[in-house]
């Protein structure tokens, strides 16, 4: 059970050329530049393979990646060969970032919160406090899933092969682990549930709210500032 099988499935988050990953790209870019207007030095969180690194860079930003996972920095490495890209990729935990205090003008978080447990979270905003400059941003896009979760029948059909088989949520719907089913194999993913009431009551704990911006009915991107 893991998210390796997952990543695999889906390319969503893998696949710069999908069209899923395009589209993810196309409904944040206005948003993210409407909110940072001035260019500075950028730390993509849990940046996966790259894709929001390598569009804020081609928007005039420094940008550096981190991600816990080898598979992704290799695979956004490649991209950045390919690409000639200066965003330098480093594998790393946003629990423990190598960086030193306020390195960074803008963190953005995107779309990585079933990752990580209560207080996992909490550990990696106290660690986006410490490297933002005073006058810094961050902003993280997330999926309520808590909503989310009630609404997303079994058999739904996820990218072009994969269904939900399952759905089972433990007892206090902190996490769900969800069945995911082709024609060929099936394998199950433990999520961390998020809703966006207990997004808020965490990011309140070390940052005012600047903005907020609603991407579907589920989806939402939260800007900060620090307190
Ligand atoms: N932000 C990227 C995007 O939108 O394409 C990647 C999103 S992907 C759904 C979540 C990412 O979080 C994965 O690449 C995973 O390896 C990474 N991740 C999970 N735990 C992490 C941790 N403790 N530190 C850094 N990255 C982590």
């Amino acid at each position: 059970m893991g998210f390796t099988e997952y990543y695999r499935a889906f390319p969503t988050y893998t696949d710069l050329r999908s069209q899923e990953y395009k589209k993810r790209l196309d409904d944040l870019e206005p948003l993210l530049l409407k909110h940072m207007k001035r260019r500075g030095r950028v730390l993509d969180l849990a940046c996966g393979v790259g894709g929001f690194s390598f569009l804020l860079e081609d928007h005039g930003f420094e940008v550096i990646g981190i991600d816990i996972s080898e598979d992704m920095i290799a695979r956004a490495k490649r991209y950045a060969q390919e690409r000639e890209s200066k965003v330098e990729f480093i594998l790393g935990d946003a629990k423990n970032l190598p960086f030193n205090d306020r390195e960074f003008d803008y963190v953005i978080f995107i779309d990585s919160l079933v990752h990580f447990t209560p207080l996992e979270l909490n550990q990696v905003f106290k660690e986006v406090r410490r490297v933002l400059r005073p006058d810094g941003k961050f902003i993280i896009q997330f999926t309520d899933l808590r909503e989310l979760l009630p609404r997303l029948k079994e058999s739904l059909v996820v990218g072009q092969e994969y269904w939900i088989s399952k759905i089972i949520p433990d007892q206090e719907e902190k996490t769900v682990v969800i069945e995911f089913q082709s024609e060929n194999d099936s394998f199950r993913v433990r999520f961390n549930v998020w809703g966006k009431t207990a997004v808020e009551l965490l990011g309140k704990l070390y940052f005012r709210k600047e903005a907020q911006e609603k991407i579907n009915d589920y989806s939402y991107l939260i800007v900060y500032q620090l307190k």
